[in-house]
């Protein structure tokens, strides 16, 4: 009767998932509003961005924000805007989505490597102050999978060294750190608002701070048509306004704009039901063998906001050493959808673009060009980091509370929990199925 149905049993899943996974909510609303803007022939204006960008100021508490084309461009701006350089650092945990760090080869620095925590999965503050050097100029803390990350013990190291943060909230945006918004803890957030993340709104990004210097550094950056004299406070600016500082153009589509405009006015309440929803079922599995659940105490003010790619703690030594893998694909074949997945984002020190990659042509790697040392070599302290695949596996990502098709997952999840033995015959594991880098190749071990 308890068959698992990778072996041919039935399926404990019966009822159809209808559009519970569906994201971003599309209502008649945001379609009139993008119909809008493109009858008014706006599309290459600023207008609805600025709008936007006022209610992003409004609902994150920030003095300004600026609307990108997408989460890389803003990370890329929050960069330039803290001043990092040539032959400069930059610290990033080794295991988030390439964008939060790769654009500084562009500003001709470098990055240097954190590990993470084992049970946050963030960059962990007790491995932060040992990477530091005179040549940091900034910290990329990532709440990563939804979770926020440590800021007061990131925030108190940051300016004991007089260093930067920039707080990547691709995956946590409207989360909250002990009752405050996360992007407002560090010098400034930055997001990708892409279709894929919580907040969706098309191909776009944001930057908010609520220092003037690294806005309008921002603005000289990317934003040439908004870089104008009149409004530029910074003194050594002015004489250069006007000119395409960084020589890119990263302006939000107006389209994208519209859309989040009519997205920002439902975010919070869309969120309080995921929130509903994925709390019901972590309580439900909370206490099965192999799993914790990973989610902050709420207790302390801090929340999962829309939890974006949120990840369970999988722990095979109570399953018997079942491979992440052979879980997650027993739990699938379980009938549950919803991206059950084994592992997260490869640690980015282990791909050759962070190791032997000349992107520049300099005749050496990239990531030592600019460089007064190896900073290579300081990868070989990241250990959770190299082992926390195998030890993730994705959860199914509510968007509504549906009671009944929650508590059937989480039955399936129970069942496999407890007929997991049936699983470990010619169980090895598929190392190659554990994350990935999003479109990087992996370097297939010999
Ligand atoms: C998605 C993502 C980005 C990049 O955003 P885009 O909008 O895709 O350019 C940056 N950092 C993290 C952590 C992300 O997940």
């Amino acid at each position: 009767m308890s068959k698992l149905a990778l072996l041919g049993g039935e399926k404990f899943v019966t009822k159809d998932a209808g559009t519970i996974f569906d994201w971003p909510i599309v209502t008649k609303e945001d379609e009139e509003a993008v119909l809008d803007a493109l009858r008014k022939r706006k599309m290459s204006g600023s207008d609805i961005t600025k709008a936007f960008e006022e209610d992003w100021c409004k609902w994150t508490g920030s003095k300004y924000a600026l609307g990108t084309n997408n989460g890389t461009s803003a990370l890329h701006c929050a960069m330039f805007g803290c001043g990092v350089g040539r032959g400069d650092e930059i610290i990033c945990p080794a295991v988030t989505y390439w964008a939060s760090c790769t654009a500084v080869y562009n500003l001709g620095a470098t990055v240097v490597f954190c590990d993470i925590d084992p049970i946050t999965r963030n960059l962990d503050p007790k491995k932060l102050e040992a990477k530091i050097t005179d040549k940091t100029k900034a910290i990329v803390v990532v709440h990563y999978e939804s979770y926020p990350a440590d800021m007061d013990e990131i925030m108190e190291i940051a300016r004991k060294h007089n260093v930067k943060v920039i707080e990547d909230v691709s995956h946590a945006q409207g989360g909250k750190y002990k009752g405050r918004m996360l992007g407002t803890i560090g010098d400034v957030g930055a997001a990708s608002l892409m279709s894929g993340k919580s907040f969706a709104m098309g191909e776009a990004g944001i930057l908010h701070t609520d220092n003037r210097e690294i806005y309008e550094r921002a603005i000289a950056f990317g934003m040439y048509e908004r870089f104008s004299a009149k409004d530029i406070e910074t003194d050594y600016l002015k004489p250069l306004a006007g000119l395409p500082l960084g020589g890119f153009k990263f302006r939000m589509h107006q389209l994208s704009s519209a859309m989040g405009r009519v997205q920002i006015k439902y975010y919070d309440e869309r969120c309080a039901e995921i929130d509903k929803a994925m709390n019901y079922f972590l309580d439900l599995i909370d206490g099965l063998p192999g799993m914790r659940p990973r989610r902050v105490d709420y207790s302390t003010g801090s929340t999962m906001a829309g939890w974006y790619a949120t990840t369970g703690i999988y722990v095979p030594e109570e399953l018997g050493g079942l491979s992440v893998t052979r879980f997650t694909e027993a739990i699938r074949a379980e009938g549950v959808e919803g991206g059950v997945t084994a592992g997260c984002n490869r640690p980015l020190h282990t791909h050759n673009l962070f190791k032997t990659a000349d992107v520049f042509n300099d005749g050496k790697p990239t990531r030592i060009a600019n460089s007064d040392k190896d900073v290579r070599e300081l990868d070989n302290d990241l250990t959770v980091a190299e082992g926390i695949g195998r030890l993730t596996f994705h959860l199914p990502w509510f968007k509504h509370f549906d009671k009944e098709l929650i508590e059937q997952y989480a039955g399936a999840f129970r069942k496999v929990c407890e007929n997991y033995k049936d699983l470990l015959p010619g169980d090895e594991g598929d190392p190659e199925n554990i994350g990935g880098w999003h479109r990087f190749t992996h370097d297939k071990k010999k």
